[in-house]
């Protein structure tokens, strides 16, 4: 089985997409990825699912990704005695320690470092930013505040403060005995939510201790300012637009898209576009203009991935949604003017002889008649260059590693094959060349690049670039070894 896209799909799993004929059918319509979400579910609902994904991917022998997502410091409000009250414009409204049930002039927040955290004039957002308020006068245990836009206020609704660095852990104890599950199951990437600074990542890091890669959420608007520092220390980004469209005013959000998914581009990390893609798919089966307009977007911008949340979580039409998406990839990819889209945003490689060879394998992709740029690669990193050079033929990411297989399924345009260990590179040659065969990117008198380091098993040691016949007689006759 393979894509007929570069293009890469993150699918949310939810009640809806739950059993084992769900997830498959999800991952046949075009899932690469999916990701699981620690805000919700027990840890044997996730242990369920994971081991859901990865029967289904030794069952259909393709390696799959699993992302798990941290909730990280997500902040709710206590519970209403009525359970929800209406606030109306211009009323006051306080917020405190105190643990008794809410009514219509108060409730618990029950988050001591926010108060320390607030000033006179700080905004609040209730319930996806529907609400707003803003702080009057505040202390160590209550903000007194006054409601600028009313609406229903109910038990534990998110509470967002945008304008301010919260001096809150990352990583809460929750977090981190999720992190750990997670890593235990053998999760590929972590997802860490409401990342504000560099700091935050390199906690994970040391947590998670190599077993997964982590993705930053940039949700706030303090991970867009320290944007650089954070993309550093991280393996990959998600736009998360849902919670980044309620600290900044929605309007903001798609330069930030753009921005983001360049300066990835730039350093050849993967970013996932995430968020209200496809919507109106949770109830209708078909897509509004706009957001076919949407995904077709990131593509043009050159994200690795887009994602679904609810919809393929809870909505009525997941594998649709995913249908959709897969359709709107290989349309785009398909539009002459995506390769020049793609190419005058391209920006230029540094210095490095792995760099200059996926270069050179791209080049040749352009002006020759080759059929696919077959990588090996221990780490991914490799196969992360090759990626980020978006040249437009099928790349073939062989690995012996199967962590690294699945990782990569993140990764634009990456076909990944585990392989067994090979020493020579003629032996490579015969390994990429079966792969292209076998997974159809190329017939008997087709042509390949392949491209690896030698010797074999030394990380960034990319040095060798030979353009190959796929037939395998041709390839022991050719003299090099
Ligand atoms: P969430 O993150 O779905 O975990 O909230 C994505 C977003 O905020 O866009
Ligand atoms: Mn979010």
């Amino acid at each position: 089985m393979r894509r007929q896209r570069s293009l890469k799909i993150v699918a949310t799993l939810g009640p809806a997409s739950s059993t084992y004929e769900t997830i498959k059918a999800l991952f046949e319509a075009g899932a690469d990825v999916f990701r699981l979400n620690m805000s919700h579910g027990s840890h044997e609902d996730i242990r369920t699912k994971h081991q859901i994904i990865r029967d289904i991917e030794r069952d259909l022998g393709r390696p799959i990704g699993i992302l798990a997502d941290l909730q990280g410091p997500k902040l709710r409000c206590g519970v209403f005695a009525n359970d929800t009250e209406d606030l109306a414009e211009g009323q006051d409204f306080r917020f405190d320690l105190d643990g008794t049930l809410g009514d219509a002039k108060r409730v618990n927040l029950p988050h001591k470092e926010i108060f320390a955290a607030l000033e006179p004039n700080t905004t609040l957002l209730v319930n996806d930013g529907k609400i707003r308020l803003k702080v009057n006068e505040c202390g160590p245990d209550f903000a007194n505040c006054t409601v600028q836009v009313g609406g229903e206020i109910s038990n534990r609704k998110g509470v967002n403060v945008p304008d301010v660095v919260l001096p809150v852990a990352a990583l809460s104890e929750k977090d981190k005995a999720d992190l750990e599950f997670a890593c235990s199951l053998g999760v590929d990437w972590l997802a860490l939510s409401f990342v504000q600074r560099p700091e935050d990542v390199t906690e994970a890091r040391e947590l998670a201790d190599g077993r997964a890669s982590l993705i930053s959420k940039i949700e706030k608007p303090t991970a867009v300012e320290n944007f650089d520092s954070i993309l550093e220390v991280s393996d990959g980004i998600m736009v998360a637009r849902g919670d980044l469209g309620v600290e900044l005013p929605v309007y903001a959000v798609p330069p930030i898209q753009k921005r983001l998914i360049r300066a990835c581009r730039a350093v050849g990390k993967p970013v996932i576009v995430a968020t209200q893609m496809m919507e109106s798919m949770i109830e209708s089966p078909v897509p509004t203009r706009a957001e076919v307009s949407d995904v077709a977007t990131a593509i043009y911008e050159g994200a690795d991935a887009v994602m679904l949340s609810a919809e393929s979580a809870m909505g009525d039409y997941a594998v649709e949604a995913v249908t959709t998406m897969d359709n709107v990839a290989k349309e785009v990819e398909g539009d002459p003017n995506y390769i020049k889209v793609i190419a005058a945003s391209r920006t230029r490689s540094s210095a490095t002889i792995p760099e200059a060879i996926t270069l050179a394998a791209r080049e040749i992709a352009e002006t020759t008649d080759i059929k696919a740029i077959c990588c090996f690669t221990e780490s991914g990193s490799t196969a992360v260059l090759v990626s980020r050079e978006k040249a437009m033929v099928p790349i073939i990411a062989l690995t012996p590693n199967v962590g690294t297989a699945r990782r990569l399924t993140l990764v634009w345009g990456l076909h990944t094959v585990v392989t067994n260990e090979v020493s020579r590179f003629k032996l490579a040659v015969v390994s990429a060349a079966r792969a292209a065969r076998r997974y159809k990117f190329a017939a008997e008198d087709d042509k390949i690049v392949v491209i690896a380091g030698v010797p074999f098993n030394t990380a960034g040691s990319t040095n060798i670039l030979r353009v190959a016949p796929v037939d395998e007689k041709l390839i022991f006759a050719s003299e090099a070894e």
